[in-house]
């Protein structure tokens, strides 16, 4: 199973909208897809359809009771595509995992034993580098890092670059950069031009080619359970992420390595 961690410890930047968009658009091609909520807020499981009083298991469960993910995940609106739901207790997990052992291996080691259960498993990051996000980079084999068109878009970057190089270091050595997915660009404002371009130039190859425009059908879709793919297929936002799934793609690792090992 191929482990990605969509991460930026800046929010309101499309971590959610693109877990939830590209999952759709991977799903569409025939990879069997889990979303992992790794969000108190539980905005990925909202915007698949997952209402709150719905989420009788979560990713809670499976941090800090042992559940398996076979077992917390729940089919979504999208076939082919599963969710392991956050519910709002999670925002409590930061705290309570300190007290555990391998803290920081307890994503990595509930997904290694159901390695060949999906083909994809997208992890939708916390806005912060705490303790579940550091989960997720553990469990994950590749890092995609949405980046809003703004003028501070790589402000933050390089604490989050440090963070990956740590995790390497420590815990998993073969976490790579899978791509920068520049989020929200709007050809209208000259701004959102310089700064890809900006960005484009420091960064490099990694930055994907797709960039995903600022599109409203992409924010509604969420408020109707649905991902955008779905409640208009056709927007401009939808083709983005199909564009973006099919850059992805090419990048993925054909088998992929195994997670990283327990410390
Ligand atoms: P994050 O998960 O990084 O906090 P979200 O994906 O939740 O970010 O996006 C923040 C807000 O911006 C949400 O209301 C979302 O619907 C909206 N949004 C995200 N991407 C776009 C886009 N490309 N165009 C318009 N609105 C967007
Ligand atoms: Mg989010």
């Amino acid at each position: 199973m191929n482990v990605i961690a969509i991460a930026n410890q800046k929010g309101g930047v499309g971590k959610t909208t693109t877990a939830i968009n590209l999952g759709t658009a991977l799903a569409a091609t025939g990879m069997r897809v889990l979303v992992i909520d790794m969000d108190p807020q539980g905005n990925a499981s909202t915007g698949l359809g997952i209402g709150r009083s719905e989420r009788e298991k979560s990713i809670y469960d499976v941090l800090l009771g042992e559940m398996p993910v076979t077992e917390a995940a729940v089919p979504t609106c999208v076939p082919k595509l599963d969710i392991i739901p956050a519910t709002a207790d999670l925002s409590g997990a930061e705290i309570e995992l300190v007290e555990y052992q391998e803290r920081t291996h307890r994503l990595n080691r509930a997904l290694a034993r159901c390695d060949d259960h999906w083909d994809v498993a997208l992890i939708d990051c916390p806005p912060s580098l705490g303790l579940l996000t550091l989960n997720a980079m553990v469990a994950a084999n590749s890092l995609l890092v949405p980046l809003q068109c703004e003028f501070f878009a790589l402000e933050g970057l390089s604490q989050l670059l440090g963070t990956v190089e740590r995790i390497r270091e420590r815990f998993n050595p073969g976490l790579s950069i899978l791509g920068v997915a520049l989020t929200m660009y709007d050809r209208r404002n000259r701004l959102t031009d310089q700064v890809s371009a900006d960005v484009r130039a420091v960064l490099g190859r990694v930055v994907f080619d797709t960039v995903i425009p600022r599109n409203v059908r992409l924010s509604e879709a969420p408020s109707h359970g649905l991902p955008a793919l779905i409640y208009d297929h056709r927007c401009s936002g939808s083709e983005a992420y199909i564009a973006l799934a099919r850059e992805l793609i090419v990048r993925l690792p054909k088998s992929s390595p195994p997670t990283a090992k327990a410390a």
